[in-house]
Parts: C-alpha cells; structure tokens; sequence
C-alpha cells in the first residue's frame, strides 16, 4: 500500500503485507486509525495505491468487491454488537459468509461456527451458535465475529481493536485462531501490550498522518518521531522501579518554543508541533516529510536522527 489517503482525514499510509504477517497500527483518537479498515475494505472512497494479488483495490468496482470481501480479505469490527446482524443466529451468519464464497450447508456451516467458537475458548459454543446476538455477551460477541471472519479462511484479516473487550487469556486465543488461520493481519489496535506480542511491523498515525514505521523491534526499542517515544514511554512498566510516567500533553497546554501561545492557531506544518517538546519555528513552517531512515524504517520529524537513544523523560520530562 503507498499512499492511501482518505478525504482530509487519512494521507500518506504506506505499508507492506507479506503471507502470514501482522502489521500493528497505532493511533489515538483522531489519528485516523479507525479510517484505514473501512478503506481498505472499499467502504468508503479512498486515492493512493493499495494492491493486493497485483490489483489495485482502490478501483476495484462492485462487483470486485463482492468476491474479494470475506474470502480475499475480512474484516473484524471493533464493535460486534452493532456489526452482526440482529436477527439472525450466530451460525446463520456463518453460514451467510460461507455461502458467499463456497457451497455449503447448514449442518456444516453450524459445524464451523461451533468449532470456531470453541477454538475462541467460548463457554457452551454449541449453544453460542444457536444465540441471536442480543443473547449473547460483549466477549462472546466479539468472538462470533471473529468467526464469521475467518469462516472463508480470508488472504487478510483488517482486525479494528478485536481485543478490547476480552481478558488477556481471551486475548490471546483470539490471536492465536487469527494466526492460526495463515492470514496476513493487519490489527489496529491502542493495546500497545497486544501489539509488541504479535506485531512483526508497527505503523504509527497521528493526525490523520503516517508518522513513523518499522519493524516491531525498530520502533519499540528505537522510536525516531517524539510522538511514538512519548506514546511508548506513558506505557507503565512492572519491571521498571515505580516513578511517575512522562507525560505527552494536550494540544496547546503550553506556550510553544516557537513564540505561538496555548490556543493560537497552527496551520500547515508538523501535525504534532502543538504537543511537541522538541518544536522549533521549522517545524511550524514545513511539514516533515515521511522519510526513510533504514530499509524499512520511516519518520516524519525533521529531527529523527537526533532522536537515536533519547528517552521519553528526557523529551517529556
Ligand atoms: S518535526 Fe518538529 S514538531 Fe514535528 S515531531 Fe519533529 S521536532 Fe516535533
């Protein structure tokens, strides 16, 4: 993918996706983050090139779509509740994804949906997949979407917070069914703990923008853009003596270096300048470009190199 953009709120979202690999994608609110599933499902209309198996999706028409949702790539929602439909058992909506793609029938479809939910470590799932969605449990109905998911064996799996609603052992069932599958991931997530455990490369948004990527490794251990480093060093950490976390601020709590008081407006530049410790005038005048540092390393600060070992206490304070 290079380039994906959405409207204003998404530019400039480049990553790689190989056979079997996760890419995390980290954001706040507002970064954009929850906008890349739907783009990259063909929901909502998006420029940039996003190729997958040599075509590119983002002129794909209807009827493209419908063969490649679910069986090419799947999507699961960071809200189960609202995304399943009503009105329908859980294995009838297996049943739905499976006959999209395959011949199949209801017995087998029911078959699936209870051995899914099994894997998914999911109480009575012969019974779950009987249940109407209002019966069953938030984890539970996290679960069921998980299934309807990976019910066609999908070649990708868009996975929006898939985790949120579930205990750490649920966790990590869930992505080990995920995994298991074979599929490629790409898992948006704010659980940075879920992301470091899974996660073979990390693609940072802020703003609406790409700011930083890398292998996992690359950008927990070295993060080259201040917000990743503040991000990262607010995370607690039990094997670290108690102390009080950095802290990255909120837009415009402070006057910035650059002469511009809490509250004045920025317009252009670095997306991060007003919650930037490190912003000089540059950084208000000229938007950094997302630049490589490393085969697969990219930031967006003017300023990357300099970040090599400065921690986020010296940088946060
Ligand atoms: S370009 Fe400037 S404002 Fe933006 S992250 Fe780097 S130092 Fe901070």
């Amino acid at each position: 993918m290079s380039g994906l953009t959405v409207g204003d709120a998404l530019a400039g979202v480049c990553f790689r996706l190989g056979g079997g690999e996760t890419v995390g994608v980290i954001g706040e609110s507002g970064s954009g983050a929850h906008l890349l599933a739907p783009a990259l499902l063909g929901l909502v209309p998006a420029t940039g090139s996003v190729r997958f198996h040599g075509r590119d999706l983002t002129t794909v028409g209807d009827a493209g779509w419908s063969a490649i949702r679910g069986s090419g790539i799947a999507y699961v929602p960071a809200e189960p509740r609202g995304w399943l439909d009503p009105v329908r058992t859980v294995a009838e909506q297996v049943a739905l994804a499976l006959h999209a793609h395959q011949r199949t029938t209801r017995d087998k479809a029911r078959r699936v949906a209870t051995d899914l939910l099994a894997a998914l470590g999911v109480p009575e799932p012969a019974r779950a997949a009987r249940a109407y969605p209002h019966e069953l449990t938030t984890a539970t109905a996290q679960c069921a979407a998980v299934a309807i998911a990976v019910a066609n064996r999908p070649d990708v799996i868009v996975a929006d917070d898939p985790t949120a609603a579930l205990d750490v052992t649920s966790q990590g069932r869930l992505m080990d069914v995920v995994r298991g599958t074979g599929a490629a991931l790409v898992l948006i997530t704010r659980d940075l703990g879920v992301l470091a455990g899974h996660a073979d490369r990390v693609v940072v948004l802020y703003g609406g923008r790409m700011v930083e990527g890398g292998t996992a490794e690359e950008v927990f251990y070295g993060p080259r853009m201040p917000y990743t480093l503040g991000l990262l060093g607010s995370v607690p950490r039990v094997d670290l003596p108690a102390r009080r976390l950095p802290v990255v601020r909120t837009l415009h709590s402070r006057p910035l270096p650059t002469g511009h008081g809490p509250g004045d407006p920025l317009t252009g530049g670095c997306v991060f300048a007003a919650r930037c410790p490190l912003a000089v005038r540059r950084c208000l005048d000229e938007a950094p470009a997302l630049r490589h540092l490393g085969p697969s390393r990219v930031a967006a600060c003017h300023f990357a190199e300099r970040l090599d070992g400065v921690t986020a206490r010296a940088v946060f304070g």
